[in-house]
């Protein structure tokens, strides 16, 4: 009874022990790859257990492992055996805490998403009854539920596109599903999805995807050629309609009237519509009240602009489809941080990457990409200046703009202050003597003593840290 207690005793300062080792390896592995790769690959890796000579981690999903597996696994076993030498192997396993979106399963051999050429676009002709044809446009065989990478900024759209896709029926709640976001985040991608899974795992389903441009053009034609009858029997008999970019009916009077007529008896039918727009209905200008509301009644999910951690992941993805070039880690990196416009532009500044390499033969570096997309990388590079990281840090910490220009020295402002000078160091090419005389007429020596001071509070404070991550980012976005 005795040496059960003690051993029992043991083995609870081991784990304490080991608990305390990774908390140490876990803020090597901060200083080592910095704060951005941290945050987004390590820290969600949580400890398991030790076990002989094995260290068990649990990643929240497969691709995390994956990715931590090929780029810092090593890294993470050194650091291991140097508090424990008898560690000799890391068991990285996947373990979500949370449930993460049910996987769509994977498509069949003959399935779209697999098709050879990732470029080729299938005519929707090749399905589906002829009636439906005329109307409906095609569907790019790479936007599939597969190929689409979840993160925080697009969740919600995805679930919700997932919800819809595989249900036998309209979704209650979902009807209309109103889609938004900016340009190139993804929304016609999510439609096409829904498109292609019902078509694989529901064929009598009908379903029709059009541009509100394309709704409107087909439906000026039927006024002209007397097919009015017809025109509208075509939609009335669809199960799914997806219209997308609904901005553009907005101010056409007639087209709005017919759309808004179609969209009535569908939702009366109990039929499912899927709807994008740039913005939210309740911003869509020019577009009577009644269709407004009426786009607004079902779910409204919003698609954000991208994280580094959604580009990053977008970017991987992406690389790894690429067969003839390998893109090293620290161009994702870079391209990640730099282009952060929307995920077409993303995509494209890869695509130049791995088509110049291929082109020319060479490998692709982090040099060559910087020098590649010096063009890109201007017009993306949004010029933050002095009086805007003022003003913004200011405002975040609740002082006045003109504090930034005091000689105050309660922390409460100087603090702040300090902040702008390091972030004004950071974000603009500013030279220390410029960066003082915008603080009121500062030495250089502040601006550097601020600079330095700062840099020392972030090994601290993780608040700090954080703080100056979302100013840094909302500066630039
Ligand atoms: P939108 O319709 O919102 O303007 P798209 O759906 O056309 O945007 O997306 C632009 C490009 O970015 C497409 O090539 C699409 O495949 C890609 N894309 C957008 N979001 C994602 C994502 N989350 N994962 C993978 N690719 C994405
Ligand atoms: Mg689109």
């Amino acid at each position: 009874m005795a040496t059960d207690v003690a051993s029992d005793k043991m083995n609870d300062l081991a784990a304490q022990h080991d608990v305390a080792a990774w908390e140490r390896i876990r803020e090597k592995l901060r200083q080592t790859y910095g704060d951005a790769i941290f945050k987004s690959w390590l820290k969600p890796i949580e400890f398991g257990g030790v076990e002989a000579s094995s260290v068990m981690l649990h990643a929240p999903t497969r691709f995390m492992r994956d990715w931590v597996a090929n780029h810092y696994l090593e890294t993470i076993r050194r650091f291991w055996q140097i508090e424990n030498g008898q560690v000799h192997q890391i068991d990285l396993i996947v373990r979500s805490s949370a449930p993460a979106p049910r996987p769509v399963a994977q498509p069949t051999q003959s399935a779209p998403s697999r098709a050879v050429q990732p470029s080729r676009i299938v005519q929707e002709n090749d399905e589906g009854s002829l009636e439906l044809n005329r109307f409906s446009a095609s569907l790019d065989p790479r936007y599939t539920f597969d190929n689409f990478v979840v993160g925080k900024p697009n969740e919600l759209a995805f679930a919700a596109a997932q919800r819809v896709a595989e249900s036998e029926d309209t979704v209650a709640g979902c009807n209309p599903l109103f889609l938004y976001g900016g340009v190139g985040l993804g929304k016609t991608h999510l439609m096409h999805a829904i498109a292609w899974h019902i078509r694989r795992t529901n064929p009598s389903r009908k379903v029709m995807y059009l541009s509100a441009e394309k709704f409107m053009y087909q439906f000026v034609r039927a006024l002209r050629f007397n097919e009015t009858i017809a025109f509208k029997e075509q939609f009335r008999s669809v199960d799914v309609l997806m219209v997308d970019d609904v901005q553009f009916i907005s101010g056409k009077d007639s087209t709005q009237e017919e759309f808004f007529h179609t969209f009535n008896s569908l939702v009366e039918q109990n039929k499912q519509l899927v709807i994008s727009a740039d913005r939210s209905p309740s911003d869509l200008e020019g577009l009577e009240e009644r269709v407004r509301s009426r786009l607004g009644w079902g779910l409204v999910a919003d698609i954000n602009d991208t994280s580094f951690e959604l580009r990053l992941g977008i970017l991987q993805s992406k690389a790894e489809k690429l067969t003839d070039t390998v893109i090293p880690y620290d161009v994702l990196e870079f391209l990640a941080q730099k282009v952060t416009s929307n995920v077409r532009e993303l995509e494209g500044a890869l695509n130049r990457v791995a088509a110049h390499a291929s082109l020319v033969g060479r490998e692709v570096t982090l040099e060559h990409t910087q020098e590649l997309l010096r063009d890109l990388l201007r017009c993306c590079d949004k010029r933050v200046t002095i009086e805007d990281i003022q003003k913004k840090v200011a405002t975040h910490y609740n002082i006045k703009v003109s504090d930034m220009h005091s000689g105050r020295r309660s922390v409460s402002v100087a603090r702040p202050r300090q902040i702008a000078m390091y972030l004004s160091k950071q974000l603009t090419p500013k030279s220390l003597p410029e960066i003082g005389r915008k603080f009121g007429g500062k030495d250089h020596t502040t601006v550097m003593h601020a600079c330095k001071r700062i840099e020392e509070l972030k090994q601290q404070d993780t608040e700090m840290v954080e703080d100056i991550e979302i100013l840094g980012r909302q500066l630039q976005s």
